[in-house]
């Protein structure tokens, strides 16, 4: 055996098995397979086999349809047949918001090119007459996907590594990880049988491999624990069941008809497929345990938990009531086994917290049909540094230090249950909340907030009525304008007209200082860097020169800087930082980097009378000029006195308007926030949430990490050259350059439907040809309008060009305007006063 490579993956279920595939695929060559049992033994060989295109998430939709096309290959390749039944995928709706949904999905879907076709209750009866159609609104029907058999396409994507150089060692296990300073040390123990155990041996030995990739599906604590980090997957029960022959589903089959699409009733909460003549029902049920919260019990190996018939007696009668020919048939067979989650129920997959050349794959609930996708995309990754897609939805460092077992058991459990629950865009989870609060939490509840969860810290999206009951914002919901809408309307106009107070605690915030940090982050970003004392805003690129992370910079002296960048992305942000000024301390010099998240609030005051209000509690030996233009001009930074609490005041405003972020230290927070609103009630001072923010910067074109920023687009493509200094050398730099443009970002101000706004994840159109999506969307009160921001190409990002918008399947008018259509001269933020 092999004990030098340059890859090993640990874990032979599905997911590992393409990953090692795609790493030599890749160009990769020793590149090792480890399985402590045998290939599928894990979930793996339980899995039901469905491919579903169906989720929310453009990376995700693009790893689906990766693996799709590719397991339709595999028998070509490899001489295997995966067992892929292309039968199509109905996904019915019992109700207009349902229909609504899928609307919303399909668009995003058409971004990737995805293709569907919708069915009115009638043609679903006359093609499928053994369903029940009375209670149906309609449904969208994907024809080219299905489902594979999981073991069989594992071991074709097995044959294909092996055709490829991989070598696939079974029966061993990885039991110890040393990081030598250029490799990894893995200890690997030889498994044997014992009494119908899998058993530790005493042979054992050490794999040197240059990075390693754990795909260890059920056993991700385990994995955690030898790695010494936090990996937030956790199993959680999922059944199905297999009914006898149905005789009317054999009839009609012998009579020649096709097989049945996987028929999914996503509000009863369950999927059915046909098995040899009978049927299999999968529930999504309320109420499935998490298991092996601390790890995998040894005498667990590739068994099931004892069927809970109880617990989805409900999924069971509603396909009784789907499929009225099933009632009579008897049950054959059951499923019960562990099914990886994570929080979001998306997996885990990139580079590991902390750690070098150590990459995750875990957390998969849809293994099967992800495992294509993933191990393409993170081979991307490996081989070439960063894939075509954004993988930041699915880094493992999403969830922070904070994350604890019991937050991401009952996460997962609420995760599992969701997956058939209406995926409203303004949806809040309530599970594990709230967690993380600022201090002025409960004077925000107290003032009606309805708040949102940004990497677990509980934020203000808008301020309800104050006598709202529990299930307001539930009942707010929906996949157009919500019943929170006109509260984030007023809230965004008394930006623009009076002033309005945001909580942007969730803020990220880092201190980087010592002798090396100003060649350090001249290097690591791409924008000069302000003078001490100003701002600037820039970015940390990629190897590939897409964005890694925005920044506002705040130089605080000479060798001092504080950098803020998005809430939902400390630890992501951190782990980059932190790895690149150790990576380049022996060319800049020692750099200190310390997270100061949880040690500052903050506050933004934004709009016309901002500056009224400040004047009322600054204190100062001039209070009539320290805000003015002179003494604190816009993109500065001043140390100032709000009564008692000393304040870091960053002239920028999200919103577009005069503003300020006012950076306090957190424990300070109430007696600020109570300055503040006692000040501002003489000046009518509202209370914005982050939904309101979010329109207002669509205003003013200010692109947002995660949506207009990431990945997959450099700065120059996000149509920002004024924040990039191409007379400095800095990381990244080159590859941004030969990139050039290939789509450009834009904002649109929409004629969309009277009732409904786009989301941000809609198809774009140039007449008759699909050229882009929108990546942020929105209500604009400046213009009376829907507006909405996102990525076409570069010839047609040019103000007045005509597009259309596809929302609720049909296609809206909108048009590219110039950036910033509020304000472009940013006349009103410079104002003096
Ligand atoms: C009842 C049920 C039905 C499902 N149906 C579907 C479906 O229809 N479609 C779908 O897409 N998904 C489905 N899934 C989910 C799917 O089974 C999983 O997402 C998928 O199998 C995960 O693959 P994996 O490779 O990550 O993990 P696994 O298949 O669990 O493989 C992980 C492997 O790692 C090995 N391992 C762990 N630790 C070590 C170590 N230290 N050293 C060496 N080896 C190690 C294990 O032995 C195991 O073989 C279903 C799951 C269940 C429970």
């Amino acid at each position: 055996m092999k004990t030098h490579v340059k890859a090993l993956v640990v874990g032979g279920g599905a997911v590992g098995t393409s990953i090692a595939y795609h790493l030599a695929r890749a160009g990769w060559e020793d590149v090792m397979l480890l399985e402590r049992d045998e290939l599928t033994s894990g979930s793996t060989w339980h899995a039901a086999g469905l491919l579903p295109y169906f989720n929310m998430s453009y990376a995700t939709t693009h790893i689906h349809d990766y693996s799709i096309k590719y397991y339709k290959t595999l028998e070509e390749e490899t001489g295997l047949n995966a067992g892929f039944s292309v039968v199509g995928n109905l996904r019915m709706a019992q109700s207009q918001e349902r229909m609504n949904e899928y609307m919303l999905y399909a668009s995003t879907a058409e971004t990737c090119g995805v293709p569907y076709e919708w069915l009115s209750p009638a043609q679903i009866k006359e093609r499928y007459p053994l369903v029940n159609c009375e209670d149906l609104v309609g449904a969208i029907f994907h024809p080219t996907d299905g489902y594979i058999n999981p073991a069989d396409v594992t071991m074709a994507m097995a044959k294909g590594a092996r055709q490829r150089g991989v070598m696939i060692e079974r029966k061993w296990q990885a039991d110890a990880f040393h990081w030598t300073g250029d490799h990894w040390d893995v200890t690997c123990t030889k498994m044997v049988e014992k009494g119908g155990n899998l058993v530790p041996s005493d042979e054992q030995i050490v794999i040197h491999a240059e990075h390693v990739v754990t795909a260890t599906g059920n056993h991700p604590q385990r994995t955690a624990k030898l790695l010494g980090i936090k990996i937030p997957a956790i199993p959680v029960e999922h059944q199905f069941i297999v009914t006898e022959p149905d005789p009317a589903l054999v009839e009609w089959r012998k009579a020649g008809n096709p097989e049945h699409p996987v028929l999914r009733d996503a509000d009863a909460k369950w999927y059915v497929r046909e098995e040899r003549g009978g049927w299999i029902l999968g529930p999504y049920e309320r109420n499935a345990p998490a298991r092996f919260e601390y790890g995998v019990p040894d005498s667990f190996r590739a068994d099931l938990f004892p069927l809970d018939l109880e617990r989805i007696e409900e999924e069971y009668m509603s396909m009784i009531h789907r499929i009225p020919t099933s009632e009579t048939v008897g049950l054959k067979d059951d499923f019960n086994g562990p099914i990886c989650y994570t929080p979001d129920g998306n997996p885990l997959v990139g580079p590991a917290p902390g750690l070098r050349n150590m990459w995750l794959a875990e957390g998969f609930s849809f293994g099967i049909t992800a495992a294509g996708g993933t191990g393409y995309y993170l081979a991307q990754l490996m081989v070439e540094g960063e894939a075509e897609i954004d993988m930041a939805s699915l880094d493992p460092k999403r969830y922070g230090s904070w994350m604890t077992t019991e937050y991401a058991a009952r996460k997962n459990e609420e995760a599992y249950e969701h997956v058939y629950i209406l995926h409203h865009p303004d949806e809040e989870r309530p599970a594990c909340r709230p967690l993380r609060t600022a201090p002025a939490y409960d004077r925000q509840k107290a003032l009606g907030a309805q708040f949102g969860c940004v990497n677990g810290w509980e934020r203000p999206n808008y301020y309800g009525p104050l006598d709202a009951p529990e299930t307001f914002d539930h009942d707010a919901r929906s996949f157009k304008r919500g019943g929170w809408w006109q509260y984030a309307v007023n809230e965004a106009k008394a930006v623009r007209e009076g002033v309005g107070l945001i909580d942007a605690t969730a803020f990220t915030k880092h201190l980087v200082k010592g002798p090396g940090a100003t060649e350090f982050l001249d290097w690591f970003t791409c924008n000069k860097l302000p003078k001490v004392g100003r701002i600037n805003l820039t970015y940390a690129l990629t190897s590939k020169g897409t964005t890694r992370t925005e920044y506002t910079i705040v130089r605080l002296g000479e060798n001092e800087y504080y950098l803020v960048s998005a809430g939902a992305w400390t630890a992501y942000d951190a782990d980059y930082l932190r790895k690149a000024a150790e990576d380049k301390a022996a060319e800049f010099g020692y750099v200190e980097i310390q997270d100061v998240t949880t040690q500052w609030g903050v506050f933004a005051i934004a709009g016309p009378k901002s500056r009224d209000v400040l004047k009322e509690i600054v204190k100062d030996a001039d209070p009539e000029t320290v805000l003015g233009n002179k003494r604190f001009p816009w993109l500065t930074c001043r140390d100032i006195e709000l009564g008692m609490c000393p304040v870091r005041a960053i002239r920028v405003a999200y919103t577009g308007e005069l503003g300020w972020e006012l950076h306090h230290p957190i424990e300070m927070q109430n007696y600020l926030w109570d300055q503040l609103m006692a000040a501002g009630a003489k000046h009518d001072m509202k209370l914005v949430g982050g939904r309101a923010q979010n329109w207002l910067r669509q205003e003013k074109s200010y692109r947002a990490f995660g949506n207009e920023l990431g990945r997959d687009a450099t700065p120059l493509e996000a149509d920002l050259p004024r924040f990039v200094d191409l007379s400095k050398e800095f990381h990244g730099k080159a590859a941004l350059e030969e990139t050039g443009v290939r789509s450009k970002c834009c904002t649109l101000l929409i004629d969309g439907p009277e009732d409904a706004d786009p989301w941000g994840r809609e198809v774009l159109y140039h007449g008759e040809t699909r050229v882009g999506r929108l990546t942020s969307g929105g209500y604009s009160v400046a213009f009376g309008k829907s507006i909405g921001m996102g990525y076409v190409k570069p010839e047609i990002a040019v103000p007045g060009t005509r597009l259309k918008v596809k929302m609720f399947d049909q296609l809206w008018d909108a048009e590219v305007v110039e950036d910033s259509p509020y304000d472009p001269k940013n006349e009103v933020i410079r104002i003096d006063g």
